[in-house]
């Protein structure tokens, strides 16, 4: 059945009076409310209760401990601090010994299915329906899951963009002439690179990629938000709060298309009474454009074994705050990046601060995640580093509006596996086409969306009315990515990373990068290689120094929680945990002797916690606060023994990130 978003927005007027759909639109993400509806010819409506709209008060409960930072081992009994979510107090469960995976789904036929409203995916939709309406094909359908209950809301970047594939695409994005431009932008005025020591910022030479000038300071998110309408405009399906969490085959073995999954499921697996079955929606083509390192995408990786003529994937932690700056101290389109302090010579990473907006800055650290030492703690560091005085000078007096965090592609150019498979194509930062020593990977994803969107178009109209699910292969998106500029610049600076792991760690990799930069400018005739994979990169916490984290003054450093609370973060806590451990003890008795507790300084968000427990043969006992997860997908790159999946929690949950 197909029900246009438009369509669902008036039924939604029909139900329940207005001031409780308000209510329940505040509670409840709006997709939810739409895929209640969705489902309402469902086979299944007698689990798909009314409750799930009853208008509830949020009862969250930030109650923030002040500790310094959050310990790895936490003493038993400490307050969570977030809270489960009211809607689930409010529905009781209906124990049933329904196997809810037996039931049948409906399915959705589109031409195109694109999974993940980011840049990469957004383009995408947008170039195929220009196409589509172009050659007046105006029921082509280009359908896109996006598993954030609005758009946008799940997007953490810089950022500073690099405005050329927005212009190709829609030439008029800032044009004073277009009533939708997109208005939120602030030219970058000037480039600023610092060595850091504990105390001094020294000048050091901004290279040529970071060269900003013609280039936008923006938020992402309201980026990604704005495209998402233009996308909307052309006749775009954009379905929020749908995440897709399976990869349909045919019997041939290309992929037919995702299902997203089934909503109101215990803990335990059992549906409870606002159980709702996940739709299914089969596509000629597939495109995956879920971001950095994508549970979708890892799992077509290993089945078309992808990598087969690549290098394994590198990926950095980014931990970024916005902050309302006092006027005084406000230089807009200033872009200020740092290297050194705090981060140890034996890791990777760098600091930035963006002026945008009104007295806006964005504030951030990228940790390498091949970082050796288990004792650090990437979001320990960022506190430290806003305490420097290059940073903490422009900050006193502001207030901190926003939190986020999500891992980055950093393989490059050796790291680009095959992107097309049977019946659809990876995109983006899914893919991994961000430019490192340039931090950008927007004008990238953007890119090869477009490119992938021209391949598909014109693949499905060769192959006429007759093409069915999974039946096309992209061989022109591989041809057309060799060939555009994405491949060339990511060859010019394919070196750079890699040479950090040199002898001399740090500083060996700033003065070959600079040679490169204004040298060789990716001419030698060597690709150098990557080193280990992240996760193998971690040493045991017995071969490391300690690093102990100051105290946040609760001015400008924070306690993890206070941070996690800006996130607007939320999942309901009875649903099976999103982050699968097989076996949480099995875990523990593995990497708590090694790692001591790696696991809860790596995240970002708190979400790992060793709690004292005398009853267990370690005294600690591993815990998962899966709701106050913020899908930065690092766990899942970095645990030493990979044994944390990250899947798709129900659509529409985590973070609501504001201008990230
Ligand atoms: C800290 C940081 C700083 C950065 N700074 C810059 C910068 O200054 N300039 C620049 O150009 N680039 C920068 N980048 C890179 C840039 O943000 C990315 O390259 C770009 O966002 C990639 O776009 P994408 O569409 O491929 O993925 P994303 O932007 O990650 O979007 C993916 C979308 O897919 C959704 N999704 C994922 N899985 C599913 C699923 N299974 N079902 C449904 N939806 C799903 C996600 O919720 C998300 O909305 C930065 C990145 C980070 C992390
Ligand atoms: S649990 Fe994993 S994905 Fe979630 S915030 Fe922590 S590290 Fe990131």
């Amino acid at each position: 059945m197909r029900v246009p978003p438009t369509q669902l927005y008036f039924i939604a007027s029909l139900a329940p009076s207005p001031p409780q759909i308000a209510m329940a639109a505040r509670t409840l993400p709006a997709s939810a409310l739409r895929r209640n509806i969705l489902s309402s010819s469902c086979p299944l409506r007698p689990f798909a209760a009314s409750s799930s709209i009853v208008p509830i008060a949020s009862t969250r409960t930030l109650a923030t401990p002040r500790h310094a930072y959050q310990p790895a081992l936490r003493i038993a009994g400490q307050r969570r601090t977030l809270s489960s979510s009211a809607r689930t107090r409010l529905a009781s469960a209906v124990e049933s010994a329904l196997d809810p995976s037996q039931l049948d789904r409906e399915a959705d036929e589109v031409d195109v299915c694109i999974v993940g409203g980011g840049p990469a995916g957004l383009a995408a939709a947008i170039r195929l329906k220009q196409l589509a309406n172009e050659a007046g094909k105006e029921d082509f359908r280009v359908l896109l899951l996006e598993k954030a209950g609005e758009l946008g809301d799940h997007i953490v970047s810089g950022n500073v963009m690099e405005p050329s594939a927005v212009d190709e695409l829609l030439p008029d994005w800032r044009s004073e002439d277009n009533p939708s431009r997109f208005e939120h932008i602030t030219p970058a005025r000037e480039d600023r690179m610092r060595f850091l020591t504990k105390n001094r910022a020294l000048w050091i030479p901004s290279p040529p990629q970071m060269h900003n000038a013609g280039n936008y300071i923006i938020s992402l998110n309201q980026f990604v938000k704005w495209l998402g309408e233009r996308a909307e405009e052309v006749g775009v399906e954009i379905y929020p709060g749908f995440a897709a969490s399976e990869v349909l085959y045919t019997s041939d073995g290309s992929v037919k298309g995702v299902a997203t999954n089934d909503l109101g499921i215990s803990r335990s697996g059992q549906p409870k009474d606002t159980f709702e079955r996940g739709m299914e929606f089969h596509a000629k083509v597939t495109l995956l454009g879920e971001g950095c390192h994508g549970s979708l995408t890892k799992q077509v990786v290993k089945k078309y074994d992808l990598r087969r003529d690549s290098q394994h994937q590198t990926y950095g932690l980014g931990i970024k705050e916005v902050w309302e700056i006092k006027p005084e101290k406000f230089q807009e389109g200033l872009v200020i990046h740092s290297m050194g302090y705090p981060l140890p010579s034996d890791t990777y990473g760098g600091g930035w601060m963006y002026h945008f907006g009104d007295n806006l800055a964005s504030i951030g650290l990228v940790v390498g995640l091949d970082y050796p030492n288990p004792w650090l703690a990437p979001y320990g560091e960022f506190q430290k580093m806003k305490q420097h005085p290059l940073y903490r000078s422009v900050l006193e007096g502001g207030k901190c509006i926003s939190y986020g965090a999500r891992a980055l592609n950093e393989g490059g150019y050796q790291s680009i596996p095959k992107c097309s498979f049977p019946g659809g194509a990876l995109i983006g930062d899914s893919a991994g086409f961000l430019n490192v020593p340039k931090i950008k990977g927007t004008h990238t994803a953007m890119r090869s969306g477009m490119l992938a969107a021209e391949a598909t178009y014109s693949a499905i109209s060769s192959a006429g009315g007759g093409a069915q699910a999974g039946s096309i292969f992209l061989y022109d998106y591989e041809d057309k990515l060799r060939a555009s500029s994405i491949w060339s610049e990511l060859y010019q600076v394919r070196n750079m990373r890699p040479s950090f792991h040199g002898p001399l760690g740090l500083y060996g990799g700033i003065m070959y990068s600079g040679l490169e930069a204004y040298l060789f400018k990716g001419r030698v005739p060597w690709t150098l290689p990557h080193s280990k994979p992240d996760y193998a990169a971690t040493k045991t916490a017995d071969r490391c120094k300690k690093i102990e984290y100051p105290k946040p003054d609760g001015e400008i450093s924070f306690d993890i929680m206070t941070s996690v609370s800006r996130t607007g973060t939320n999942h309901e806590e009875d649903q099976p945990v999103h982050l699968q451990v097989k076996d949480w003890d099995k875990h523990a008795l593995k990497e708590w002797p090694k790692y001591k507790g790696v696991e809860n300084r790596f995240c970002p968000a708190g979400v790992y916690e060793y709690v004292e427990d005398d009853s267990r043969e370690l005294g600690v006992r591993f815990q998962i606060n899966a709701q106050n997860c913020i899908h930065c997908k690092t766990c899942d790159i970095k645990v030493p023994d990979q044994d944390i999946n990250w899947v798709t929690p129900q659509g529409g949950e985590g973070p609501k990130y504001v201008l990230t």
